[in-house]
C-alpha cells in the first residue's frame, strides 16, 4: 500500500472506521519504530445515504467506477448486549448483505488486498481461555449475540473461500471488545464502556447517589481503544498477505478485566463518588472474552493505549459530544 494507493474504508464513520481515516492521515503511535507516518492521500468513502451497502447493483456501480486499490470493510451493524439481543434480524441480515456485496465486488473489480473486521464474538461461548483463533467453531455460540457472530463468522469464511477459489488477498482481522472516540452513547444501544462513561456522568452532574450497571459485574472483558486497532490494521495491510494471518487473526491486548472492575475505574476517571449497583435481572452475557494475541504479537505489533489513558480520552471525547449537542 503506497501513499497514493487508492483506499476505500467502508464505515468511516463508525468507531472503527474513523480510527483508520485518522490512523492513514497521521502518525501511528508506534511512528517511531519506523510503523509509518500516516499520509495517504487517495482514501475515497461514502456515507449511507450516498451509497448503501446492503444494494448490490449500487456496490458494483461504486467498485467498477472507483476501482480501488485496498479495501478496509469496517462497515457493520454493531451493538451491545441488549441491541444484539432484540434486533437479531437486522444483525444477521444487514452484516451479511453488507459483507457480501463488498467481498463480491472487490474480486470481480480486482481489489488487491481486503481487510475484513470481524469481532471476538465469534468464539465458541465456553471457548478455553485465552482464545487462539483455531478454536473457531469448535463449540455453540454466545445466544445474546448469535446472529451477529453468524454473520462475522459468514465473512470469515468468504474472505477464505475467495482466497482458494480466486486467489484472492482478502485478510479477515477480529477485535477484542473496542471503546473510543466517536462511540455509541446511547444507553440502550451500546457496549458496557460508553454506556458507563455516560451514565457516571450524569450521575456526577445531576449529584445521584448511584449509578446502576448491568448484570453481576463478574464477567471479564478484554478492552482494546479504537486507535490501537487502526494501528494495527494499518500495520497488517502494509506488510502481510492472508498467507501471513491464515484464515484471520485476533487483535487485542492479552489483558483482562472484571466489569466491576472497569465500572469503578471508569467512576474514578469521571470523578463519580456515589454507589455502584448491580442490576442481575440484565444479562451477563459470555462469562469470558479473552483473545491469545501471540500470532499478532510474532508479526511485531502491541497494543500501546493503557486502560486508564483510554477511558480518559474517551471520557473527553464524550464531554465534547455533549458540549456539541447542548
Ligand atoms: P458484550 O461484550 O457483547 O457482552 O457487550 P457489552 O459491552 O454490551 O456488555 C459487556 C458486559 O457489561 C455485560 O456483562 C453487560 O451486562 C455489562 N454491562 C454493565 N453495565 C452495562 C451497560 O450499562 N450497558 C451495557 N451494554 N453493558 C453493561
Amino acid at each position: 500500500m503506497k501513499s497514493d494507493s487508492k483506499i476505500y474504508v467502508a464505515g468511516h464513520r463508525g468507531l472503527v472506521g474513523s480510527a483508520i481515516m485518522r490512523r492513514l492521515t497521521s502518525p501511528s503511535p508506534h511512528a517511531g519504530e519506523g510503523r509509518g507516518e500516516g499520509g495517504y492521500t487517495n482514501i475515497v468513502t461514502r456515507t449511507h445515504s450516498e451509497l448503501d451497502l446492503t444494494d448490490q447493483r449500487a456496490v458494483d456501480e461504486f467498485f467498477e467506477k472507483q476501482k480501488p486499490e485496498y479495501v478496509f470493510l469496517a462497515a457493520a451493524k454493531v451493538g451491545g448486549i441488549n441491541a444484539n439481543n432484540i434486533y437479531r434480524a437486522d444483525f444477521i441480515y444487514q452484516n451479511l448483505m453488507m459483507e457480501s456485496n463488498i467481498i463480491h465486488a472487490s474480486y470481480k473489480h480486482g481489489v488487491k488486498k481486503l481487510m475484513f473486521l470481524g469481532s471476538s464474538c465469534i468464539y465458541p461461548k465456553h471457548a478455553p481461555q485465552p482464545m487462539k483463533e483455531e478454536y473457531l467453531l469448535t463449540g455453540l455460540l454466545e445466544p445474546t449475540n448469535e446472529p451477529y457472530a453468524i454473520a462475522k463468522i459468514a465473512g470469515i469464511k468468504m474472505c477464505d473461500a475467495y482466497n482458494r477459489q480466486y486467489g484472492t488477498n482478502f485478510m479477515s482481522v477480529m477485535p477484542t471488545n473496542l471503546y473510543g472516540p466517536g462511540d455509541n452513547y446511547d444507553l440502550q444501544g451500546s457496549h458496557v464502556l460508553p454506556a458507563l462513561i455516560r451514565k457516571m456522568h450524569e450521575a456526577k452532574m445531576q449529584n445521584a447517589k448511584e449509578v446502576v450497571v448491568w448484570g453481576t459485574g463478574s464477567p471479564k472483558r478484554e478492552f482494546l481503544y479504537s486507535d490501537d486497532l487502526a494501528d494495527a490494521c494499518v500495520f497488517l495491510m502494509k506488510r502481510c498477505s492472508a498467507v501471513d494471518v491464515g484464515e484471520f487473526i485476533n487483535i487485542g491486548v492479552g489483558k483482562e478485566i472484571t466489569i466491576r472492575e472497569a465500572a469503578e475505574l471508569i467512576a474514578e476517571v469521571v470523578g463519580f463518588r456515589g454507589q455502584l449497583v448491580f442490576d442481575t435481572s440484565k444479562p451477563d452475557g459470555t462469562p469470558r472474552k479473552l483473545l491469545d494475541v501471540s500470532r499478532l504479537d510474532a508479526l511485531g505489533w502491541q497494543a500501546k493505549t493503557g486502560f486508564r489513558e483510554g477511558i480518559a480520552k474517551s471520557y473527553a471525547d464524550y464531554l465534547q459530544a455533549v458540549a456539541s449537542t447542548a
